[in-house]
């Protein structure tokens, strides 16, 4: 798979005994220093933003979209095909309003258009390749800027710093990692660098549930950083058994899902601490973080261009109305997304928060394809498709994939193929999403011609025929 050759990609490939090894020295220094000078400086000018003024912010955006879209024309066939065709030049753009004089784009545009839409050649050694679920269960591939990590992991340790983390503060983490068992068949990974603890959430029994909290336990003042359905099942089995909260987690990062506020008060109950929800998407167009004082998301506007619009494409600016969370990145300069329909839907809220002060756009209710579905292993516990989905060339040729379960432990892989789909890629499948299941989940693949959407229009990930428990938290319950 293309990945720039980025500090942060190396480490991440760098196998665990060796990380372990030479962190044991780098985990004497402050991690800030470790993440290198791009993340500080980037760390400064995100901390710093989030209280501009609303001129400033849009001056800065605009100063920003300027440099995307010249950059899109001069160098992309696409935009520079797309933006003649409506008769703009980016010299046309004098305020922020004239963004609607473009067209908007989506999944199935980027897909058709992949190539024509980057700014350099895909083979240079800062490009990276990446890949999400889409929302009709298409996965959508496209090209990043190895650069963005450095960026992006700024915004997210300043957002997460709102309920208390410091860089250096341990972290539980329970995100769709695969984490090996020790000699004693306990999942856990550490990164003396981060200072993450991974911990398997492909292995969700009880029994693990119960060694992952015990070591939670011990590791001090920490966050968890978790899947909402991950942190849902530690709150069950906590409330199950009738355990005491763990007071050294201070807060509980939701991300990556849907969150529903039936959800939250049940984890927080459990955990006697307060969650803190992100949106965000591989795509990098917008990023939105809860406030510290309520539960409304704020809009970064530094990090993309943000639009919310109704299903004729007119702008949403209705406290209560429902619309498309429609991007336009900053961030990533290898394929510009202008104008991009990201499928996922928001609340509108309004443009300051009453309760901090942050002059940002406020959304609430966030809703999205990151379902919680999930497959059900042989023992009974469950996985979530999130953790299952791939951000790598696992699904390059596949057009559409479902997964049919009807027994536990066991599961059809349905797939509708793309052009040059072959004995490869079934062989590439098997070997990338076995990896993650292995010795949870067999499954076989099964090519079909199409995959029928759900009653509700909704793409299902997991088409689920084993009954399940009822009071299974999902996307009907209600909102945040
Ligand atoms: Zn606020």
């Amino acid at each position: 798979m293309k990945k720039a050759l980025s500090k942060k990609n190396l480490w991440d490939k760098t196998p665990p005994l060796i990380k372990s090894t030479l962190g044991a020295g780098l985990g004497l220094f402050p991690p800030k220093w470790l993440l290198g000078k791009s993340f500080r400086e980037n760390c400064k000018f995100v901390r710093d933003a989030q209280w501009w003024p609303v001129e400033r912010a849009r001056e800065y955006q605009f100063n920003k979209l300027r440099e995307m879209l010249k950059l899109a024309y001069e160098r992309t066939k696409f935009y520079r095909r797309m933006f003649d065709s409506v008769g703009f030049h980016p010299r046309d753009l004098k305020s922020l309003d004239d963004m609607n004089k473009l067209p908007t784009i989506d999944k199935q545009v980027v897909d058709e258009n992949l190539l024509d839409m980057c700014t350099k050649s895909v083979e240079d050694r800062d490009v990276d390749f990446g890949s999400t679920g889409g929302t009709s269960g298409a996965p959508l591939h496209f090209y990043l800027s190895a650069s963005r990590s450095a960026i992006e992991y700024a915004y997210l340790t300043t957002s997460w710093g709102r309920i208390g983390y410091k860089l250096g503060m341990p972290m539980a983490v329970l995100r769709g990692r695969i984490v090996q068992p020790d000699r004693n068949g306990f999942r856990h990974e550490y990164d003396p660098i981060l200072r993450h603890h991974y911990y398997s959430n492909f292995h969700m029994t009880y029994d693990n549930i119960k060694r992952y909290l015990q070591h939670i336990r011990k590791i001090g003042p920490c966050m968890l950083h978790a899947y909402p359905s991950s942190a849902q099942a530690l709150a069950k089995y906590i409330i199950s058994v009738g355990e005491e909260a763990l007071h050294n987690v201070q807060g509980i990062l939701l991300e990556s899902e849907n969150v529903y506020s039936d959800q939250i008060h049940y984890i927080e109950n459990a955990f006697e601490t307060r969650t803190f929800s992100s949106y965000g998407h591989s795509e990098k167009c917008v990023l939105a973080v809860q406030c510290e004082r309520s539960r409304d998301y704020h809009i970064w506007p530094t990090y993309g261009y943000f639009e919310l619009l109704d299903d004729d494409g007119n702008p949403v600016d209705t406290p209560g109305q429902w619309g498309e969370i429609v991007g336009t990145g900053f961030i990533n300069t290898v394929m510009p997304f202008i104008r991009y329909r990201t499928g996922d839907w928001a609340t509108y809220v309004g443009e300051h928060c009453e309760a901090c002060g942050r002059e940002h756009t406020l959304i609430s209710n966030i809703r999205g394809h990151r379902t919680q579905e999930a497959l059900i292993t042989s023992d009974g516990s469950e996985i979530s498709w999130t953790a299952l989905n791939m951000h790598d060339d696992t699904f390059i040729h596949v057009r559409q994939f479902q997964f049919l379960q009807e027994m536990p432990g066991r599961a059809v892989l349905r797939i509708v193929p793309a052009d040059g789909f072959g004995e490869n890629d079934t062989d590439r499948i098997h070997r990338n999403l076995g990896r993650k299941i292995e010795g949870q989940l067999t499954f076989t693949i099964e090519l079909i011609d199409a995959i029928p959407l759900s009653l509700r229009g909704k793409a299902i990930y997991v088409d689920q025929r084993i009954p399940q428990e009822k009071g299974t938290l999902s996307d009907s319950t209600d909102t945040t």
